[in-house]
């Protein structure tokens, strides 16, 4: 097999297939992709929603809920409990297959009609106020986490504890506005740091306690901006600084910036523990290439946001799969093809469907065989009705594309893609099918931000009965109580921006897909790392050369 040069058909560049994806195609026997990678993450990603958390009525029962889904929803909307229960089926609902119409076209109707749960997620205890939540206790307002407790305002955690604002950790705990921390207690303002306990502001630490903006420090105590202090002088340092002042954490956040770009070192990519993979955020896996945020993965391609990998091809938002390709969302999946939300086996075309098998083209089915568009037929039913609608599909060039923008979740402003692609503009959505959302919350009351007083020291009880206003987005905030006793215990300011737009400021340096070229610092050897040039940091070192200087 000879590489492949292709032209996407949503953003008319170039791209090309390699020879080793070409093996994988074939093996996973999917079509080739006709989008390019970046096209294919951002359409996968669409279906996944980041969304506004609102309250909300089951469509079956009237019981209220809490959702990030929209308001207005092409789907009716039942409570996680309801969808899993008998009250209703999934076949009732079930429709023939039209020759004379594009097969998408009746997939989508049908998808229309059957009905979507409330939240993602199972075994939670008072997570009311989450999405995508996954055995985990006490949350409020934090989406995608498993095994977390008393999180609040987080976005993509495992195994963190009694934490605000953070973003893509794991172990830790008392953590305060920190993305890609690992292992860490009482870390504060953070980035890329382990091991550390009672610091602030560190970037790039490893196994240092009582520190203070810091880079690239290893096993250190007592320092502020790497300069070693008693620990009597930097206890009266800290003393001075006003940590309780919002006016005096944004110098500092300025001043961290600076330092990522002036000071620190920045590793070529965080990848950990892996043989023969590329890409960032590999963690133990093994030949995978072109992966972003995955860990225990092997022989798979192209891949973002998963876990446990084997021998998947453009799989995004996937755990636990194998032989998968051209999915979203799917978790337990085995050869599985072109499907979003679905735990299944030998099928293509699904939605929501969970351990069914031999589907094509359904929506909501649980432990099903067999089945075309909700419909039950014998297997050789099965066999020769996909066979047409495959033939038919070929003829309409839809076969073996994913699902198309106009069946997304919800609006593409509203969905993890536009964490990704936060530059992806309305005009261009709406072309593609896809959906937009613009909220006007101006008519909105509450206490603008700008009137709170700067230092926490200053700031009384009842701020948790004031709903706050957000000056970049309108929308209402409040304090909670127990985020209030957070802040005073902590002697931290408390937040003038709404959690979501607070999320999406520590995401944007977590969440590049790109790398871009640059010369190593040490070396001058050519690489690619993945910083957007507009950071302009000035320090970037290839694998070899950070091992031998920073280690
Ligand atoms: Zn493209
Ligand atoms: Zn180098």
């Amino acid at each position: 097999m000879k590489k492949e040069e292709k032209i996407c058909e949503h953003c008319q560049q170039n791209f090309s297939i390699s020879e080793e994806e070409l093996i994988l195609y074939k093996k996973v026997e999917i079509e080739l992709p006709t989008l390019c990678f970046f096209c294919r993450i951002k359409l996968h990603l669409s279906f996944w929603m980041f969304g506004k958390f609102r309250k909300g009525k089951s469509d079956l029962s009237g019981e209220s809920l809490i959702t990030v889904l929209p308001e207005k929803t092409r789907y009716p909307i039942f409570t996680l409990t309801e969808w899993h229960s008998d009250k209703w089926n999934a076949l009732d609902y079930g429709i023939d297959y039209n020759p004379d119409i594009s097969f998408l076209k009746q997939l989508q109707n049908l998808q229309e009609k059957i009905p979507h749960p409330h939240q993602n997620g199972s075994k939670n205890t008072n997570c009311d106020w989450c999405d995508d939540v996954w055995n985990s206790k006490n949350c409020y307002l934090s989406r995608s986490m498993e095994e977390c407790e008393d999180l609040f305002y987080s976005y993509r955690n495992l195994w963190v504890k009694n934490s605000i604002d953070v973003v893509i950790c794991f172990h830790s705990e008392k953590c305060y506005d920190c993305g890609d921390c690992h292992n860490s207690y009482k870390l504060f303002y953070s980035r890329h740091s382990r091991d550390c306990i009672n610091s602030y502001f560190l970037y790039d630490c490893r196994n240092c306690q009582n520190c203070f903006m810091c880079w690239n420090l290893r096993n250190k105590s007592y320092c502020i901006e790497n300069v070693q202090y008693s620990r009597e002088e930097y206890d009266k340092k800290i003393k001075s600084f006003q940590l309780g002042s919002y006016n005096s954490i944004q110098n500092y956040k300025k001043h961290f910036e600076e330092i990522a770009q002036k000071e620190a070192v920045h590793r070529q990519n965080f990848n950990f523990k892996n043989y023969n993979s590329d890409g960032d955020y590999l963690f133990d896996c093994k030949n995978c290439h072109n992966c972003n945020t995955i860990n225990e993965s092997e022989d798979s391609y192209n891949c973002i946001r998963g876990m446990r990998h084997k021998s998947d091809i453009d799989a995004n938002g996937s755990w636990y799969s194998e032989l998968i390709g051209n999915c979203s969302g799917c978790v337990n999946a085995y050869a599985l093809k072109y499907s979003t939300w679905s735990s299944s086996r030998y099928s293509e075309y699904l939605d929501l469907c969970l351990e069914c098998e031999y589907c094509f083209g359904c929506v909501g089915l649980k432990k099903k065989k067999f089945c075309i568009l909700n419909k039950q037929y014998t297997k050789e039913e099965y066999e020769s009705l996909r066979d047409k609608i495959i033939a038919d599909m070929r003829k309409r060039k839809e076969y073996g594309k994913f699902l198309p923008y106009s069946m997304s979740t919800g609006p593409f402003n509203f969905s993890t893609s536009f964490l990704y692609f936060p530059e992806t503009k309305k005009e261009d959505i709406l072309k593609l099918g896809g959906y937009w959302e613009d909220i006007n919350e101006s008519h909105i009351e509450g206490m603008p931000t700008s009137e709170l007083p700067d230092d926490i020291k200053d700031i009384t009880d009842d701020i948790i009965t004031q709903a706050l206003i957000c000056p970049e987005t309108g929308w209402r905030f409040n304090i909670a109580e127990n985020e209030l006793i957070f802040y005073q215990a902590n002697n931290i300011p408390l937040p003038r921006y709404h959690f979501d737009v607070r999320t999406k400021n520590q995401l944007k340096y977590l969440t590049v897909l790109k790398s871009y070229p640059y010369k190593c610092f040490y070396c001058e050897k050519d690489i690619m790392a993945y910083y957007l040039p507009e950071w302009n940091y000035q320090k970037i070192a290839c694998e070899e050369c950070y091992k031998q200087n920073i280690a």
